[in-house]
């Protein structure tokens, strides 16, 4: 009994959390003069269980982000129905590309192009043509994936010429500065790559990223709470 009441309990803070979230994002579209449709909620349920994301997907979110392929190829073929979207938003080493393009819908993470290579050669393999996004390393930090942003036109040249199906450009915003910053240097690279999709913003600061354009935002925390 006890453990039914929890568990409700917990459906209602997830249920609750989601709404909260999506009323944040309509609002910042439309101080932005934006569609609230232009922007994909996708709900980051990596170290969650699935007891959390079936909460969600109860409360009909679609799209889910993980960052490890090993992880999400556990959890996730339990849960999927065929409306659900899988983001990969953490880095995928070379060997992993093939579960990944197997596990997940879009790829957030591609940042090398021997990773796009290889993906490119799963995905004919795996006849699955996934929506990627270029991860460009905004604040140069060493320890973070990304391509360089001065490698990031030769990159998004590289990956098209490969037949990746290059969505938009992905960032995370070195902890500590200024987001608005990154977002609106990555905005600009995608801009003069013609790339229309920015995968941009966490639960921190998913507002800021709507106004600088993101059509993507990766929110785990404020839907899940915080992670063990
Ligand atoms: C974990 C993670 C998120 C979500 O972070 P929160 O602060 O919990 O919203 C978003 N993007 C990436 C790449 C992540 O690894």
């Amino acid at each position: 009994m006890g453990a039914t009441i929890s568990s409700a309990a917990g459906e209602n803070a997830i249920s609750n959390a989601l709404a909260d979230v999506r009323a944040r994002i309509a609002a910042a579209a439309r101080k932005a003069g934006r569609d609230p449709a232009s922007v994909t909620l996708i709900a980051v349920s990596k170290m969650h269980e699935a007891r959390a994301i079936e909460s969600a997907l109860a409360a009909g979110q679609r799209h889910f982000g993980e960052n490890r392929v090993q992880e999400a190829g556990a959890k996730w073929p339990a849960l999927k129905t065929p409306n659900v979207r899988l983001h990969l938003i953490g880095p995928l080493q070379t060997n992993k590309a093939a579960d990944a393009v197997s596990v997940f819908d879009v790829i957030h993470s591609v940042d090398r192009p021997k990773l796009a290579e290889k993906l490119a050669a799963e995905m004919a393999a795996q006849a699955r043509r996934l929506p990627c996004f270029i991860q460009i390393n905004t604040g140069r930090e060493p320890q973070k994936a990304g391509v360089d942003p001065t490698e990031a036109d030769a990159c998004i040249t590289a990956c098209r010429a490969m037949n990746l199906d290059v969505a938009g450009l992905m960032c995370i915003p070195p902890v500590g500065e200024q987001a608005a910053l990154h977002f609106a240097f990555l905005r600009e690279i995608a801009k003069r790559n013609d790339l229309a999709q920015l995968s941009m913003g966490m639960s921190e600061d998913f507002e800021t990223a709507i106004l600088f354009g993101a059509t993507h935002v990766r929110v785990g925390s404020a839907i899940f709470g915080a992670r063990a």
